[in-house]
């Protein structure tokens, strides 16, 4: 292995996420508007230049790939891609390797996530209510999405679900949703609704719901604990002492986790973004096809890339107004 990838202000890089595809068969409110114009297919990255990328950044340091979207796994292909992952499994060089999926694709592709070498995964879900799931993701359908987390289980996938959390929509499912988890022994955490995207008609600031209130809400039920650990990410943890359950809240916003960031996203064009909340990037994409024998300009690309990753974000939603709001789609980074 090279040297490890180590940003301006000291924080080793060793966590990168994929977005493998721009494209989704939901098109979730806060994430998308209903006619969205996708990237030309040729565009993207073909499946062997995912693979040259992904192993660069393993070959770097990178210890844990998570692959997202759009929705990844309805990309063609997607599972020679996860199959060409696992030699790294095998050789030791990449801890994990995960997913993003809003679970549409599951009852197809559990089995074979898990003999990639998939053994957690997360699952995109703010409601468990059939109707209200139809309305927030346009085009999904729950019992859809229950087949393939059954699949999941089934395969011996470990679960955890990601729950946008949106006033005045899922507020009152937080007992339901969280006892729906605990019995199937999946965790669970809530996300806080960023200024993605093109806002157009969705008032992004009516719906959010701060996890500080989200936090007070599970008081009101349980008995809450507050964790210690932290995964280099933005996701805090409390335990409730009732069930158990570890819950998450990934506070962008309200909460600084900048200083021990340990991550980057490529989208599936070959960007690096080294910040979800800033604009700047990188295209690796010419220094890797500059030299399609070996990868000596790309890893000297992702290196001087990461080499400019700021210190930190720039959200605030405390003057009342969407600020620092980007003007891209998490679809395009990848959430
Ligand atoms: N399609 C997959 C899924 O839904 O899990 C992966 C991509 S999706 C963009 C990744 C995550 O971003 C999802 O958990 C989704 O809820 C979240 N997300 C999308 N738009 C968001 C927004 N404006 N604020 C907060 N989270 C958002
Ligand atoms: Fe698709 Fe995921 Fe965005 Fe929903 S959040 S529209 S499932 S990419």
């Amino acid at each position: 292995m090279t040297a490890p990838l180590i940003d301006p202000f000291a924080r080793a890089i060793t966590y990168l996420r994929v977005s493998v595809t721009d494209r989704c068969d939901f098109r979730c409110v806060y994430c998308m508007s209903e006619n969205m114009t996708f990237l030309p297919k040729k565009e993207l990255l073909t499946l062997e230049e995912l693979d040259r990328m992904c192993s660069s950044f393993i070959h770097m340091g990178v210890q844990k790939l998570r692959i997202t979207g759009g929705e990844p796994l309805v990309r063609r292909g997607i599972m020679t891609f996860f199959r060409s992952m696992t030699r790294h499994l095998e050789s030791g060089a990449l801890k994990e390797l995960t997913v993003t999926t809003n679970g549409s694709q599951l009852e197809k592709y559990a089995q074979d996530l898990f003999d990639a070498g998939v053994r957690r995964i997360n699952i995109s879900m703010d409601t468990i209510d059939e109707k209200k799931f139809a309305d927030i993701t346009r085009w999904g359908r729950l019992p859809q999405v229950m087949r393939g987390i059954d699949a999941a289980q089934k395969a011996g996938l470990k679960i955890k679900i990601n729950a946008v959390a949106l006033k005045g929509f899922n507020e009152d499912e937080l007992p339901t949703i969280t006892e729906w988890c605990a019995d199937r022994g999946m965790d669970l955490t809530w996300i806080e609704v960023m200024p993605m995207g093109d806002l157009g008609n969705e008032d992004r600031f009516g719906q959010y719901w701060s996890l500080k209130d989200v936090r007070k809400a599970y008081e009101d039920h349980y008995q809450v604990t507050d964790l210690a650990e932290s995964t280099g990410g933005p996701a805090r943890y409390v335990r409730l002492e009732q069930t158990g359950q570890k819950i998450g809240f990934i506070t962008p916003m309200s909460h600084n986790f900048c200083e021990s960031c340990n991550r980057v996203r490529l989208t599936c064009t070959g960007e690096l973004y080294t910040c979800l909340g800033q604009e700047g990037m990188q295209d690796l994409r010419p220094a890797m096809r500059q030299q399609p024998d070996n990868d000596e300009a790309l890893e000297q690309a992702i290196r001087a890339a990461i080499g400019l990753k700021p210190k930190g974000h720039d959200f605030d939603y405390s003057r009342q107004r969407a600020d620092g709001q980007m003007s891209r789609h998490m679809s395009h980074t990848g959430g």
